[in-house]
């Protein structure tokens, strides 16, 4: 496959999201991104969006109906203030679509077919799916001219064994129905995965590891010679790690308790256990940075939401090594993974047993950089690799459009 794409062209990646789009206007060459920004607050009384190029940022606080009115404000500012769209040589638009089940099986360009299909698929993410297709309806409305993708979150884990993806429910329920473990991020982990074989000088074919994307949402892999064979995302993204606002792994029963005592309906669970749980409900704040100020100032709660995060950590990383039976590369990566040293020093802390040591003078300085923060002793290579999605989605876009 040759790639179509010059050192000249660019893709843009939306993220739309309920109440929000991200987009990135990237080089999937070199991966620089030539305008980046966010659309916050769609819906609500005043919107909020922020737009970054060339170094300056530039803020606008009005209302904004709907994605529609999002991507036309976000394109009056590529006009205003650049790059210029027209000059930017867009070959493509690539969207984030977390959900692909098992009838999307790796980045997809969109036709009316295609995007009734996505559409088709929003009862296995009913948060995700339907703002993501209005993204794409909006996108294709909007940048008509050029042709538009979807990558899904779900695809890298197309690979997990029957034993990993499926629940013991039911057959006939769960068929009817396709309930199964289908993961998410997989984007960033596919990325980490191969970014960390990549800064080792190893083929990732060699390799087996345990990827930790920490960030709003968290969730980990294990990634067998860069075929995913474990992932601690579910049906939905709720599934698994301690999040900002998700529960992650809870007992199921949770629910018939809630339903039958607490009068709450399924929607107010849904709710509940996505947009108010996690470490946001267990302290008050989904940002680590403020849960490290809280623990500081003597917070018991925020201490507590710290340490039930950290031990589910834990019980994964311990599973995972058990799935791969040994483990070359952990590689920590997202919004915490990459910046929070306290945390990654928490989760790893006493494993030296399994051959798990990390160094405080590698683990502690802050950098942007892949890098590795294990001493020279330890068995297994830890690592901090930030994610980069938009990279990841630009160049699978790429590979489509170029097929
Ligand atoms: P998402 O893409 O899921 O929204 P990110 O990967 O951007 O999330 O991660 C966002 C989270 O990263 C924030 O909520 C915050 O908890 C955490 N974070 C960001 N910067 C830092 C930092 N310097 N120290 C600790 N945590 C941080």
């Amino acid at each position: 496959m040759t790639s179509l794409a010059t050192a000249h062209d660019t893709v843009l990646v939306l993220n739309s999201g309920s109440s929000s789009v991200k987009y990135q206007l990237v080089d999937p060459v070199d991966g620089t991104p030539l305008a980046s920004g966010l659309v916050e607050r769609i819906g609500e009384d005043t919107g909020v969006v922020t737009h970054k190029h060339d170094g300056s940022v530039t803020k606008r606080e009005q209302p904004i109906k709907n994605h529609t009115e999002a991507l036309e404000v976000v394109l009056a500012l590529f006009d205003e203030v650049g790059p210029n769209l027209a000059e930017a040589h867009i070959v493509a638009v690539g969207h984030r679509v977390v959900q692909g089940a098992d009838v999307f099986a790796g980045p997809t360009l969109i036709d009316d077919q295609v995007q009734q299909d996505i559409a088709a698929l929003s009862p296995l993410a009913p948060l995700h799916n339907p703002p993501n297709v209005e993204g794409i309806a909006v996108g294709r409305r909007l940048l008509a001219e050029v042709p538009h993708v979807a990558v899904f979150d779900t695809s890298f884990f197309r690979t997990l064994p029957p034993a990993a993806y499926t629940y013991a429910l039911r057959k006939d329920v769960a068929e009817k129905y396709s309930v199964r473990r289908y993961g998410a991020h997989g984007t960033s982990h596919e990325f980490v995965s191969q970014e960390a074989a990549r800064v080792l000088g190893r083929d990732a074919a060699e390799l087996n590891t345990i990827v930790l994307h920490l960030g709003n949402g968290a969730s980990a892999s294990a990634v067998r010679g860069g075929v995913a064979v474990e992932t601690s995302m579910g049906l939905t993204p709720l599934e698994g790690l301690v999040m900002g606002t998700r529960t992650g792994d809870i007992d199921p029963a949770v629910v018939f308790h809630l339903a039958r005592n607490a009068g709450m309906d399924i929607e107010q669970i849904d709710h509940l256990f996505n947009k108010e749980s996690g470490i946001k409900g267990l302290s008050g704040e989904n940002d680590f940075r403020e849960l490290h100020k809280l623990i500081a100032a003597g917070n018991e709660d925020a201490k507590l939401a710290l340490d039930v995060y950290i031990h589910r950590l834990r019980k994964y990383i311990g599973a995972y090594f058990a799935v791969l039976g040994h483990v070359d590369v952990i590689a920590f990566t997202a919004g915490v993974g990459e910046n929070d040293h306290v945390v990654r020093e928490l989760v790893l802390e006493g494993l030296e047993p399994m051959g798990i040591e990390i160094d405080p003078a590698k683990n502690e300085p802050r950098s942007g950089d892949a890098r590795i923060i294990s001493t020279e002793q330890s068995r297994t290579t830890v690592m901090v690799v930030p994610t980069n999605e938009e990279l990841a989605i630009a160049r699978q876009v790429v590979d489509v459009i170029s097929a």
